[in-house]
């Protein structure tokens, strides 16, 4: 599984608040790629919860 983040990312924090392992902020959401494996249902739920739909799973 791929995750991107777009450069539409508000920095709201509803993604590291859903899966910490694996979304941080900074002045956007930021991927620790190597958490994605194990993660899969968090990273599919955080996606989804995202308000502006800024997280690309592939
Ligand atoms: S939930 Fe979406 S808008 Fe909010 S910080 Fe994460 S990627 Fe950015």
């Amino acid at each position: 599984m791929k995750v991107t983040v777009e450069d539409s990312c508000i920095a709201c924090g509803a993604c590291e608040s859903i899966c910490d392992a694996v979304f941080s902020i900074e002045d956007k959401a930021v991927v620790n790629e190597a958490a994605v494996a194990g993660n899969e249902d968090a990273v599919k739920e955080a996606a989804d919860a995202c308000p502006v739909s800024a997280i690309i799973v592939e």
